[in-house]
């Protein structure tokens, strides 16, 4: 794949999770020049340390609502800023709607301004709580607009009606990756994500905290397999949404289960009343990432837990490394 030499791109919220990974990937593929602009809000300046060494990388503290001003040719527009975690858009509703609509309309009037193809990190929360099992892309989604996270879901759908009023009225190449969980390294512990939240607990030597009954299904998704699924979609013509996720379904207990077997820990699995309004199950239907992309997730969540806990152990330091015996 060496589409991107000598092409400029722009990712906005490059410093978050994914962004990173974006651009880490992007670099390395050959990109002449990676500019990130994020405000920092929810990403980390730390996620980013690496990428100068590659070569080609420019980091620019902006806020993406404001109006986007880049020099120069620009290839491919990636918007993959927005808080993102369910503690992140409670604790940001405001910014996490001005995020989906003004900077989604920024992030599309310079990728129409320059001619560049414009992809959209959706999210699978934009089925909602799905009522039909598993999700696919005709599926138009079942959620509460007044619900705890109906700025987050509401932006995802604005955004890509937004998207697709750019593609019909302007003829702007445009993709939409709609994105299921994804887990990796970079993510934060202090997020109230299910991955995070387990490895967290096994890191800490804790019992794990399983909410509900622990029968809710999930699939979860190597950051690696979702960078590389967001990196074809760029380069395929393909307009309509695409599902990046992982079809392998999982229960939340079997999720705890696989994390404390992977940390080599000996914590007990408790339960708690659920919290909020959540999804029984989801899983994404990938069929027409296979036939359009060529794409599926290849690591498997064995593989992905480990890399996973490398990298918080390194993070954590030795100290907090410490595991019950
Ligand atoms: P993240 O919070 O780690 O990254 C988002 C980045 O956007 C952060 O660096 C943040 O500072 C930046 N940002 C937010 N608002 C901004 C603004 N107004 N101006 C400039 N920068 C701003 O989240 P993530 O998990 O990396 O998610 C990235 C994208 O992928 C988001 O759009 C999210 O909705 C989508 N997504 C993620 C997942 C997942 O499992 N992580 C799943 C589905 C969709």
């Amino acid at each position: 794949m060496n589409d991107f030499h000598g092409k400029r791109i722009v990712v906005l919220g490059g410093a978050g999770f994914l962004g990173s990974h974006l651009c880490e990937r992007l670099l390395r593929e050959g990109t002449d020049e990676v500019i990130s602009l994020d405000n920092f809000v929810t990403g980390n300046p730390r996620n980013l340390a690496g990428l100068t060494a590659l070569g080609g990388f420019l980091s620019v503290e902006h806020d993406v609502t404001e109006p986007l001003r880049i020099a120069g040719p620009v290839h491919y527009v990636f918007n993959l800023a927005s808080p993102s975690s369910p503690i992140d858009c409670a604790q940001l509703p405001i910014e996490t709607l001005r995020a989906g609509s003004l900077g989604t309309e920024n992030g599309l009037r310079l990728a129409r301004e320059k001619g560049a193809v414009f992809l959209q990190a959706s999210a699978s929360e934009l089925y909602g709580d799905p009522l039909v099992h598993s999700q696919q892309e005709d599926s138009w989604g079942n959620v509460n607009p007044i619900g705890p996270r109906c700025c987050y879901d509401e932006a995802k759908r604005y955004g890509e009606a937004l998207v697709m009023a750019y593609h019909r009225g302007h003829g702007l190449r445009t993709r939409i990756a709609r994105i299921f969980n994804t887990y990796g390294p970079r993510m934060r512990l202090d997020e109230d994500r299910v991955v995070p939240a387990f490895v967290g607990q096994a890191l800490r030597g804790e019992d794990f905290t399983v909410f509900g009954d622990g029968s809710q299904t999930r699939s979860f998704c190597y950051v690696r397999d979702v960078i590389d699924g967001l990196v074809r979609l760029a380069l395929c013509n393909v307009t309509e949404p695409v599902n990046i996720g992982n079809p392998r379904e999982m229960t939340l207990l079997q999720l705890a289960e696989a994390v404390r077997a992977a940390a080599g820990g000996a914590g007990r699995i408790l339960f708690q009343p659920l919290l909020r309004e959540d999804p029984q199950q989801r899983r994404p239907d990938i069929t027409r990432a296979r036939t359009l992309l060529g794409w599926e997730p290849r690591t498997s969540l064995e593989e992905g837990l480990v890399e996973t806990l490398a990298w918080f152990r390194q993070e954590l330091g030795p100290s907090s490394g410490e595991l019950r015996p």
